[in-house]
């Protein structure tokens, strides 16, 4: 076999991989929302309480010969469940590609963050898929996966000022950063006691702040803030939202984020261009 078909293969068998991890992630988050014990007990519907054997729980397959509904009650299965399976499936192979073969085959990274590096790149994506999954589904962002994501940031930013990528102040910095946003959002929750947005869009800033460089968590607020307003007008709009029904911030930073991650200077640059003309 040739060696693309190797890599089609793992990619097939990561996806299957990655989509029993969402699934376990859906029922980690659904008793962390309930207070039930995580571990112990079986799966129930959401609807009936029917206990689900283990052929009603198999990723991906079980939600498509079932339709999407309960094998027993006929209730329709929500959605985040078939999309928590397929988007962490495709994280798998997105960290396969882009994390394994582009950075280790062809050695973009240097020692010894090579291994390390995908590898955070994935659990922080699974993480955020995480958060805005439930916080559109629950309005609400359970603080283990706000703790799990800091703890990751904070570690790996330590790493990298002690491998010598990254210098002590730029850690500074962006801690600084990271308070003065978390000061300003809570600032704003304090302000609309609270209905603006949740104290776990607060705590989300800080890990947010800390994965892009400290000169682009401005940006990224801004970014956040623009893309919050015009989807909510663009919902209003079609009927979808009612206004002073609470809306979920949580996903809105997360797209703000990211898109300084990927794009922050290309954007500042631009902005800059403008005063130099
Ligand atoms: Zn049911």
């Amino acid at each position: 076999m040739s060696i693309f078909m190797w890599w089609f293969l793992i990619s097939g068998l990561l996806f299957f991989f990655g989509a029993a991890v969402g699934s376990f992630l859906n029922v980690l988050i659904e008793r962390s929302i309930e207070e039930r014990n995580w571990i112990r007990g079986r799966s129930a519907c959401d609807f009936c309480g029917h206990k689900l054997a283990w052929y009603d729980n198999i990723p991906l397959l079980s939600f498509v010969f079932l339709k999407g509904r309960c094998r027993y009650c006929r209730k329709k299965i929500h959605p985040s469940h078939i999309l928590m399976e397929v988007l962490t499936g495709v994280l798998f192979v997105w960290w396969f590609w882009g994390g394994f073969i582009i950075l280790n085959i062809f050695r973009l990274v240097h020692q010894p963050f090579r291994f390390v590096q995908p590898l955070f790149w994935l659990l922080v994506a699974v993480l955020l898929l995480v958060i805005v999954v439930y916080d559109l589904r629950y309005l609400l962002i359970p603080d283990w996966t706000l703790w799990l994501l800091l703890s990751l940031t904070l570690f790996y930013r330590v790493m990298l000022v002690l491998g010598g990528v990254m210098q002590v102040e730029d850690l500074v910095k962006s801690l600084v950063a990271a308070a003065l946003a978390a000061g300003f959002l809570s600032f704003l929750w304090l302000i609309t006691l609270g209905k603006g947005m949740g104290l776990g869009d607060v705590k989300l800033i800080i890990p947010l702040s800390l994965l892009v460089s400290w000169r682009l968590v401005l940006l990224a607020l801004v970014g956040a803030f623009i893309v919050g307003a015009v989807s909510s007008l663009a919902l209003l709009f079609f009927g979808r939202l009612k206004w002073q029904k609470p809306v979920p911030f949580g996903p809105y930073l997360v797209v703000g984020f990211l898109t300084v991650l990927f794009f922050g200077d290309q954007i500042l640059n631009w902005y800059l261009s403008w005063f130099m003309l």
